[in-house]
C-alpha cells in the first residue's frame, strides 16, 4: 500500500493522542448518502452493507493535522480537534479506493493514482506490448474525485 513519507513515524504521536471512536449504523447510514450509493473516491456503485467509511484526513494523523493545518483540505479547515467522525471528513468508499488512500492525505492519493500509467510502463511487459499493439490507449488527464463532480448531500446535523 501507498505510504507518504511523512506519515510513516512510530504512531506514538498519535496513539496518545486521538480516540478511535466506532461510527454508529445512523452514521454509517448517512456517510452512505453522501455520495448517492457511490464510491466517493471513483465513483462506483457500492452497496450499503458492504462499503467503507474511509476518514479523509485518517484518525491516525488527525489531530496533528488539524493543529497544524497540514495538508487539510479548504471543505475541513472548520473541524476541530474533536471531529475525527464528523460527516464532512467521512467518505463512502470501495475496498480498493479506501486501501489505496489507506492513511493518507487525499492529495498524496490523487498522485498516486496520477502516477499509475508512468508505473504500468515501467514495471508491466503485458501492459507495455498491449501498448504497442494498439490494445490500449493512455488518457492522461487530471485526477478527479467522483464527490467534486458532485452535489455531496450534506446532512444538516451531525
Ligand atoms: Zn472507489
Amino acid at each position: 500500500m501507498p505510504d507518504c513519507a511523512s506519515d510513516t513515524g512510530t504512531g506514538l504521536e498519535t496513539r496518545t493522542t486521538t480516540k478511535t471512536m466506532a461510527i454508529g449504523k445512523a452514521l454509517r447510514q448517512k456517510v452512505y448518502q453522501k455520495c448517492g450509493g457511490r464510491c466517493g473516491y471513483c465513483g462506483e456503485s457500492i452497496k450499503e452493507n458492504g462499503f467503507q467509511v474511509d476518514h479523509i484526513i485518517s484518525q491516525r494523523n488527525f489531530l496533528t493535522h488539524i493543529v497544524n493545518k497540514w495538508q487539510v483540505p479548504d471543505y475541513l479547515l472548520h473541524l476541530t480537534t474533536d471531529d475525527v467522525n464528523h460527516i464532512d471528513n467521512l467518505m463512502p468508499a470501495c475496498r480498493v479506493c479506501n486501501n489505496w488512500k489507506s492513511t493518507n492525505p487525499i492529495e498524496f492519493f490523487r498522485s498516486e493514482i496520477q502516477d499509475q500509467i508512468k508505473r504500468v510502463n515501467s514495471y508491466s511487459s503485458n501492459y507495455r506490448m498491449a501498448k504497442r499493439y494498439g490494445l490500449v490507449e493512455e488518457t492522461p488527464k487530471p485526477i478527479v474525485f467522483y464527490f467534486e463532480t458532485i452535489t455531496v448531500n450534506q446532512p444538516t446535523n451531525d
